[in-house]
Order: structure tokens, then C-alpha cells, then sequence
């Protein structure tokens, strides 16, 4: 049997493939309509980010999964894939320590203002220190959009860490969450009116895209900080950008772009109010490891009959009579 990469992946989840007895291919190139050419003999996929679409499903003629490499499923067509009895899977345990990392990284980054201080430390402003103030973390309050694997990471590191009030905004969250210890569920209008950062770890959906826009912006504290480090679309980013120069809100970092890689002229790049990552928060090298493997071990239990570890399309499967 064949399994494809669309984009490249860790050789220790190719081994392993491998080893498993498939036949490893790379596709040629990420576009969607070069894989669509491609996937036509080919039995399990691992996607990363690029868009693997209703198109692509409907030409892969022998495919029996698709294993996303990471969490995020907004670039898979589940629909698609669930009528035609494809399984998707991805790698839910793999990136979240990552990914909470890396939002600690920019929450302290912003309160200590690293970037201004760095450039003004190497072009001789040492006089920096007593003209613009940092601010310790310790005891201000953290807004989470979205409180699943990434945000409670975050919580509890941020809690532990720097005695942080912790407010959560999440809509579909199990009760049993909420009984969590020291975390305060909260309306997003609460959320931010009340926390000096506000950091988004829920999934682009149709009811999340755009969920940041002028009216959120505004009701934040001017001396508050906004973080993304789940999908570019979101938040608004032309409103982001305003609150930003407007001084509505003080500060914003991203890993995540509406369009990636982003435009050589985007806008975010000339405002030095919001630090930028390019989608790598998930990309350390022991992160990619995880993902590579976890992604494999998904393709190879399907395609031997097993049920898979981490399945996203149970419900989908059974409504489409696949399951
Ligand atoms: P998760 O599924 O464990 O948690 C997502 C949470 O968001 C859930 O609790 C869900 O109830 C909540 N949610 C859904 N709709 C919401 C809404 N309208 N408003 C508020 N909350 C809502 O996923 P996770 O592993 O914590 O990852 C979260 C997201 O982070 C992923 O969907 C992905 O887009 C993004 N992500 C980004 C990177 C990166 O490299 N920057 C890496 C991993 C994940």
C-alpha cells in the first residue's frame, strides 16, 4: 500500500512507515491541484497545513485515512472525506506543550518588551531603561479564548508560574472543566474588558472566524496585550492593526497569519507593537518528532484494520452510514 506526504515530515515517521511495510511518496508539490493529480493510487496521506480539499478526496480513488500532522483540521475537508468512509486522524497530544511554550515565550516577551529593549541596547540607547517601563506578569489576569488541551496547558503553567488570575472563554467546554481549580469561566465581553493578556487557543470554525474584530478590540484595557497562536482569520487583522496604532490596546504577538506564508507586504511587518513567528510555535525539535510519529502510528492503524488512537470523524462517519 502507498502513503503520501504532502509536505515534508520527520524521517523517524517515514521509518516507521516504512517499516510497517507501505510504500513512502512525497508529493511533488503542496498546491492542491498538483496533489489531486497525485493521490489517485495512494491509500493513507499525512497533511500538514497546505489545503487537502473536496477535490483532492474525490480523485483519491483507494485512500482509507487521512492523518493531519498537528491539530488543526481547518484545512481538511471532513465532510468529504466522511461521506467516502475516510478516516482522519491527527496528533492531539503532540504539539500542546509547544505550542503553550511558545505563548508564555510572547506573553513574557511583550510585558518586558524584548524586542524594543534589544534594539535599543545594540544601537546604543542604554538611556532606554528609564524611559520606557516594563511590567512584571506576576498576579495580572489572562484571558483564554478557547480552553482545550493548549489553553489549560497554558493556564496551568501561567498559574504556576506567575500566580496569574486566570478567566476562560469557551463555549463548548465539558462541565466537568469547569470545575477546574483557580480558572474563572467567564462571557467573552468579561474576558476582555478584564485581562491585561487575552491569548486564543480555539479552532477557525464558522463561528470563530472574525470572532476578534473593532468592537472586542476596543473593549480591551489600552494597557492590555492580545496573543493568537491558533488561525490568522480569527481576528480581523486590519482591526488588530488599528487597535494597535489607534493605541486601543498596548501590544499583540502572532504565530498565525489569514494567509501563509503572509504577503511581502503585510502590514503587521512595519508595526513594531506586535512580535511575529511564522507559524513555528509547534515546530521544535522535539515537537516534530511527535507529530511525525503520531501521524504515522495513525496512518498505519487504519491501514491494518486497527481502530485508530486519535480519530476526528467518528461522528461524521456515523452520520454518513461509513461507521
Ligand atoms: P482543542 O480541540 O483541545 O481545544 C480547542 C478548544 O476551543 C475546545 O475546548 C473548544 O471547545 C474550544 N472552542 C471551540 N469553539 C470555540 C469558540 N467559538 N469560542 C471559544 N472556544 C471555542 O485544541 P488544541 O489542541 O487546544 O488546539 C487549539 C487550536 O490551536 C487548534 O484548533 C489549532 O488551530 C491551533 N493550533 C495552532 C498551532 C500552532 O502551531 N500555532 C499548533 C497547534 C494548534
Amino acid at each position: 500500500m502507498k502513503v503520501m506526504i504532502i509536505q515534508p515530515i520527520h524521517e523517524s515517521g517515514i521509518k516507521m512507515l516504512e517499516q510497517a511495510g507501505f510504500e513512502v511518496v512525497q508529493a511533488s508539490d503542496p498546491d492542491p491541484e498538483v496533489v489531486a493529480q497525485e493521490i489517485v493510487d495512494v491509500d493513507g496521506v499525512i497533511v500538514r497545513t497546505s489545503p487537502f480539499n473536496a477535490q483532492i478526496i474525490q480523485n483519491a480513488q483507494r485512500l482509507k485515512v487521512i492523518a493531519r500532522h498537528g491539530v488543526g483540521l481547518d484545512n481538511v475537508d471532513l465532510e468529504e472525506a466522511s461521506k467516502r468512509g475516510i478516516w482522519v486522524v491527527n496528533t492531539p497530544n503532540a504539539n500542546a506543550l509547544s505550542v503553550a511554550e511558545a505563548t508564555l515565550m510572547f506573553i513574557l516577551a511583550l510585558a518586558k518588551k524584548v524586542k524594543q529593549m534589544d534594539s535599543a541596547t545594540r544601537n546604543n540607547h542604554f538611556e532606554v531603561r528609564d524611559l520606557f517601563s516594563t511590567m512584571d506578569v506576576h498576579g495580572k489576569t489572562l484571558g483564554i479564548i478557547g480552553f482545550g488541551r493548549i489553553g489549560r496547558l497554558v493556564a496551568r503553567k501561567c498559574e504556576a508560574a506567575f500566580s496569574m488570575r486566570i478567566l476562560a472563554y469557551d463555549p463548548y467546554i465539558d462541565p466537568s472543566q469547569k470545575q477546574q481549580v483557580g480558572v474563572k469561566f467567564v462571557t467573552l465581553d468579561e474576558l476582555l474588558a478584564e485581562s491585561d493578556f487575552v491569548t486564543i487557543h480555539a479552532p477557525l470554525t464558522s463561528q470563530t472566524r472574525n470572532l476578534i474584530d473593532e468592537p472586542q478590540l476596543k473593549s480591551m484595557k489600552p494597557s492590555a496585550f492580545i496573543i493568537n497562536m491558533a488561525r490568522g482569520p480569527i481576528w480581523n487583522e486590519q482591526a488588530v492593526l488599528k487597535a494597535l496604532e489607534e493605541g486601543w490596546i498596548a501590544g499583540a504577538a502572532t504565530d498565525v497569519f489569514s494567509e501563509e506564508p503572509p504577503a511581502p507586504d503585510h502590514p503587521f511587518f512595519k508595526c513594531d507593537k506586535i512580535l511575529l513567528t511564522p507559524h513555528n510555535s509547534a515546530l521544535t525539535k522535539e515537537c516534530v518528532v511527535r507529530m511525525a510519529q503520531g501521524a504515522a502510528q495513525g496512518v498505519i492503524e487504519v491501514l491494518t484494520g486497527e481502530y485508530p488512537t486519535w480519530p476526528v470523524n467518528t461522528e461524521l462517519l456515523k452520520k454518513y452510514g461509513k461507521l
